[in-house]
């Protein structure tokens, strides 16, 4: 079984460490274009020491399995989320760096047989492309009406779900879904 993780959102806490960083106001998004985001990445995405003290929202000893690859359109190099992901003793898989707004389709077609993202537009667009993907719920994308199979609180969930109930996760992986909003 070879799974695939985003990063922030699913294993780093970037939302309200972006807010706190750079001082903004802390509600949370409720959608992915939030204008906090938006117009502020600017400001951090060449900024190492942003990318670097970013704290988890899962910690490294929880997680059951090894990811085949980290796949992340942070905007930083990939040197620094590497750095960032030694620094809390996650497993040392390949991490492919996309870029901000980039597409993870060639980087995980072929690759994986299931990601994690957080983000709704690759949950769509990578679903649709056949690469099965699961919704990680967070505020931008609480709203969004995904199937239950399809969406997990977070990687806690996940494994107690997924990685346990091998004809669930079986399921997941064979039948190619057409997601929508
Ligand atoms: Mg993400």
């Amino acid at each position: 079984m070879k799974i695939g993780l985003d990063l922030d959102g699913v294993i780093g806490e970037f939302e309200q460490h972006f807010l706190r960083y750079l001082d903004l106001p802390k509600h949370g998004a409720t959608h992915w274009d939030d204008s906090r985001f938006v117009d502020n990445m600017h400001l951090i995405k060449d900024d190492a020491d942003f990318w670097l003290s970013m704290p988890t929202i899962f910690p490294a000893n929880l997680l059951e399995f090894t990811p085949e690859v980290y796949v992340t359109a942070r905007p930083i190099g990939t040197s620094v989320t590497v750095a960032w992901l030694n620094s809390h003793d996650f497993p040392k898989s390949e991490v492919i760096t996309v870029g901000h707004n980039g597409s993870k389709i060639e980087a995980l077609k072929g690759r994986v047989d299931l990601f994690l993202d957080d983000s709704i537009r690759n949950y769509i667009e990578l679903n649709k492309e056949g690469i099965p993907t699961i919704l990680v719920t967070r505020s931008h994308n609480r709203s969004y009406t995904v199937p239950k199979n399809r969406r997990v609180k977070n990687l806690l969930d996940f494994q107690n779900r997924f990685l346990q109930n091998e004809d669930l996760l079986n399921h997941t992986i064979n039948n190619h879904y057409l997601a929508t909003l």
